[in-house]
């Protein structure tokens, strides 16, 4: 039996203990930071047919209707005047089981935790440091130290697991945009919405049948260093109302129900964590963290966990040179979607229009744009 350690619960790291625990060959451990999981926010998350069918095939589909949505298209609107630009049917990319889904980050947490036993998940833990003998001797915060076999790393973004593998610069870059997060009420629209405005785009989805609508602002914003390192600032009622009267201004949608707000500075990977110790595996935002205008890192995070698992199954080589592909295929098209949503020059808004319009509905083109992500 393979002893398998996976730093961090979040996404992938409890997508990855799923797929361990359906597979009595393993005896894992899940390692995280915080002293419980974090249940609590009612955000959205965006999930893509390509992790829905992994989502699936470990019960997902089981989750009562009520507590996700199908959203059947993307409309793109002019945030100024309301004006539709153009939609994209999310259909296309369906298949008779698997479905563009959007729900709560808590329903998926939860849902990602439930089978998990208790004795399984170790809170209040981080990795301190390995040796490497015939197995890995892993060193923790709470000065107990214990044998694998295996060592996941998938402690998010800003992974600190990750600098006592790969030694290099790895911390990732401030994005110059900040996210503003938080619960629409008393809204109605069935489908995934983004509104571009000049340098900045925001997006309002449901996230059940129960009328609560996930809402997710990016605006450009240049912060200094100390700035960022100041998580006071973000929490500040008046940055975050500074923020919100950009977004009141610039759009004709009622934001004044918006509960729950939340700010927060948008970090991105500039480069890869490297290893040449055969049995260690970087997965989620660890491995790699995008810019949020595609809404792809979570579904990654969780095709990159599958990923792991059967490399270790096959024992095969391959899985960072086909990964890497992927992640830099999605990583410039996050790039251009920010890029296209946030153009301010009315020239340039107009023609991206037209463009947008014509795009919208080119079969060759969606295949290749979304098509090609979202069918692994
Ligand atoms: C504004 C915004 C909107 C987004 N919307 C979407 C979307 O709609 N769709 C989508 O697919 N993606 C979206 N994403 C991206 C998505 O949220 C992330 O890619 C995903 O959560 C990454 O999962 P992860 O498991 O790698 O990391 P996380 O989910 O961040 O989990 C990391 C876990 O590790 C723990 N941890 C941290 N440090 C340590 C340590 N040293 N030791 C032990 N544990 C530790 C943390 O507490 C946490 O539980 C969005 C991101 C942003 C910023």
């Amino acid at each position: 039996m393979k002893k398998v350690a996976i730093i961090g619960a979040g996404i992938s790291g409890l997508y990855l203990a799923n797929v361990f625990n359906n597979n009595p060959e393993f005896d894992y451990r899940v390692f995280e930071k915080r002293e419980d999981f974090n249940f609590s926010k009612g955000y959205g998350i965006q999930l893509s047919v390509n992790s829905i069918k992994l989502l699936n095939k470990i019960g997902f589909k089981n989750l009562p209707a009520s507590e996700v949505f199908f959203p059947s298209k993307v409309n793109f609107i002019q945030s100024n005047n309301s004006k539709k630009i153009c939609d994209i049917d999310l259909n296309q990319f369906n298949d008779n089981l698997n479905r563009y889904t959007t729900t709560k980050r808590s329903t998926l947490l939860k849902f990602l935790s439930k089978n998990i036993p208790n004795n399984k998940i170790k809170f209040n833990k981080t990795l301190n440091h390995l040796d490497y003998a015939d197995d890995i001797k892993a060193y923790f915060s709470d000065k107990s130290q214990e044998n694998f076999d295996i060592i996941v790393i998938a402690d998010g973004v800003f992974s600190k697991s990750k600098f006592i593998i790969s030694k290099e610069s790895l911390k990732p870059e401030y994005n110059n945009s900040v996210a503003l997060r938080g619960i629409l009420k008393k809204y109605q629209d069935n489908n995934i919405s983004i509104f571009m405005g000049s340098n900045f785009h925001y997006v309002v989805y449901p996230v059940n049948q129960n009328n609560e609508y996930n809402f997710v602002a990016i605006l450009q914003k240049k912060l200094t260093n100390s700035d960022l390192n100041n998580e006071k600032i973000f929490q500040s009622k008046d940055f975050i109302n500074s923020l919100m009267k950009i977004l009141n201004n610039n759009s004709s949608v009622n934001l004044q129900n918006l509960t729950e707000i939340q700010a927060f500075p948008i970090f991105v990977s500039k480069s890869f964590p490297v290893t040449n110790k055969k049995n260690i595996f970087f997965s989620g935002d660890a491995l790699f963290s995008f810019p949020p205008s595609f809404a792809q890192g979570a579904s990654q995070s969780i095709e990159t966990a599958q990923e792991i698992f059967e490399s270790i199954i096959s024992n095969s080589d391959n899985l960072y040179k086909e990964r890497i592909s992927r992640i830099y295929s999605i990583n410039w098209r996050s790039k251009l979607n920010i890029f296209t949503f946030h153009l301010s020059n009315p020239i340039n808004i107009f023609i991206r229009n037209i463009i947008l319009k014509y795009l919208s509905k080119n079969k060759i083109f969606l295949k290749n744009y979304l098509g090609k992500i979202y069918k692994n």
